[in-house]
């Protein structure tokens, strides 16, 4: 029998310790997103982060870290200073730009 208790502090802690390895990737100088690849959904990377394009799209039923209204455009780790059109980099993706209306599991609500 699974505790959902241990289940959500696990979660809790894999996206601390997410974010805690991204800061560093937040001071390194950002690449134009013009420049970056586009990072798609099926990167094993991102696949594991649950990332997706288009944050309408998720059904936060079965995507349970999913918050409404939440999208990459309003993550603390989106690097709007290199965005090129919809495309920019993000600091959990290094070398790939991140659609502003995508999602992942490493979100963080801008402060
Ligand atoms: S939600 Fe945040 S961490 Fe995830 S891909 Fe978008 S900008 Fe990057």
């Amino acid at each position: 029998m699974s505790n959902p208790v241990s289940s959500d502090r696990r979660r809790f802690l894999s996206r601390v310790a997410l974010g805690v390895a991204a800061l560093p990737l937040l001071r390194m100088a950002p690449a134009q997103a013009a420049d970056l690849p586009h990072l798609s959904p099926d990167d094993p990377t991102a696949k594991a982060l649950g990332y997706t394009n288009d944050a309408s799209k998720i059904d936060a039923k079965k995507e349970t870290a999913f918050k409404a209204g939440s999208q990459c455009s309003k993550c603390a780790l989106f690097q709007p200073a290199t965005a090129s059109g919809d495309w920019a980099g993000c600091g959990a993706f290094p070398g790939k730009a991140v659609n502003k209306n995508g999602w992942c599991r490493a979100f963080a609500a801008k402060a």
